[in-house]
């Protein structure tokens, strides 16, 4: 059985999904602060038809710092591997707040971590980011090049990096560690999309925009193509399928760590165009100062994913962007629950 944290949320979610498709059993633990209740309904909802062969096992609303959920959901599931997203993702904000990033990417990993040792579960599939390779040195970039974050998002998703490959030496764990480039799109059936309270990211603002709130591009200066920033955009579902693969791998091999992107890049004017043509529209656009902390280029070098996992992305970009905007659209007929601290079935004992 697996155990997807943070399976309520955009990445965590067309996990399930995969995995569930690919006839795995599943369990999700989630504290629904920024994941959704509906997205879980959505997902249970899926894994019970009948051609599907995996099972939506369990849903546990606790928080990985809740060493005391831990332990009952591992004692009462045997968990074979943690494929590991719960986690705050948004640099901006990792600036504002650092503590919020501290304490839930780091304690909260570590307790993981710590759960995971205690219940001899072995396996650990990591959600890193290419932000922890900071200001590239070169394009694209590989697995070896230098890590220097530039952001406390970074600095801990480097940090529980350091921590993974400490407790696989001592205490026998074995992991792959993913260092995701710029994820994009929605599964093809609708089941479940990019949903965030606050939305910051690019393809989701560009098919929000409309006359009342215009589509705000951040820097026309940046020394690329056209002035604007070039990164590396991978469909949520091709991403989704490495973790699965990556599972496989691990039953039977050692650690890895692995970039996933396409090892194209685009920038955000191509995007932008990208979108108007594949959903035919005339999108406003404003275009607007930079916005902190975002590097010119960032492009991977995917050729690690293909030699060891056999995988490399496939969706074209089109199709990409024609997903999310079927998700958008299934978005509107979806009512967020308000959250409060009274959504939370078990709060961190932290
Ligand atoms: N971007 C933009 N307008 C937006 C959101 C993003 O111009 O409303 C730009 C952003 O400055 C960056 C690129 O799009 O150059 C990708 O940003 P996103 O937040 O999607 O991902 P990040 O690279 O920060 O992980």
């Amino acid at each position: 059985m697996i155990l997807i944290t943070g399976g309520a949320g955009y990445i965590g979610s067309h996990c399930v999904v995969d995995f569930i498709k690919s006839g795995y059993d599943v369990v999700v633990l989630d504290n629904l602060s920024t994941g959704h209740n509906q997205i879980i309904e959505r997902l249970q909802d899926f894994a019970s038809k009948e051609d599907v062969k995996g099972n939506f096992i369990d849903f546990i609303n606790a928080d990985i710092r809740d060493s005391y959920a831990l332990n009952v959901l591992f004692n009462t599931y045997k968990i074979d591997c943690v494929i590991h997203f719960a986690a705050d993702a948004l640099v901006n904000e990792s600036v504002i707040d650092p503590k919020k990033y501290y304490n839930n990417n780091v304690i909260g990993s570590i307790n993981l971590l710590n759960a995971m040792v205690e219940n001899n579960v072995k396996k650990i599939v990591f959600s890193s980011t290419c932000a922890t390779y900071g200001e590239p040195e070169y394009v694209p970039i590989d697995e070896k090049h230098p890590q220097k974050p530039v952001n406390p998002y970074g600095n801990t998703k480097l940090a529980m990096e350091f921590a993974i490959k400490d407790y696989a030496k001592a205490y026998g764990l074995k992991y792959t560690i993913f260092r995701y480039f710029n994820v994009i799109g929605a599964d093809s059936g609708s089941i479940t999309g990019e949903w965030h309270d606050t939305e910051t990211h690019l393809v989701p603002n560009i098919l929000k925009a409309n006359e009342e709130k215009v589509f705000k591009l951040f820097g026309t200066n940046y020394n690329t193509k056209d002035g604007t920033c070039v990164r590396d955009y991978i469909d949520v579902c091709d991403l989704a399928r490495a973790h699965t693969l990556a599972y496989e791998y691990l039953k039977e091999n050692t650690s890895t760590i692995i970039n996933l992107g396409t090892g194209d890049g685009q920038s955000v004017k191509e995007i932008f165009s990208a979108v108007e043509k594949a959903i035919d529209a005339k999108i406003p656009l404003e275009e607007c100062e930079r916005r902190e902390g975002d590097p010119a280029k960032l492009i991977a070098k995917p050729e690690l994913a293909k030699t060891i996992l056999h995988w490399e992305a496939k969706t074209p970009l089109e199709v990409s962007i024609k997903n999310a905007n079927e998700w958008e659209k299934t978005l509107k007929t979806l009512n967020p629950v308000q959250k409060t601290e009274e959504n939370f079935s078990r709060k961190a004992v932290l």
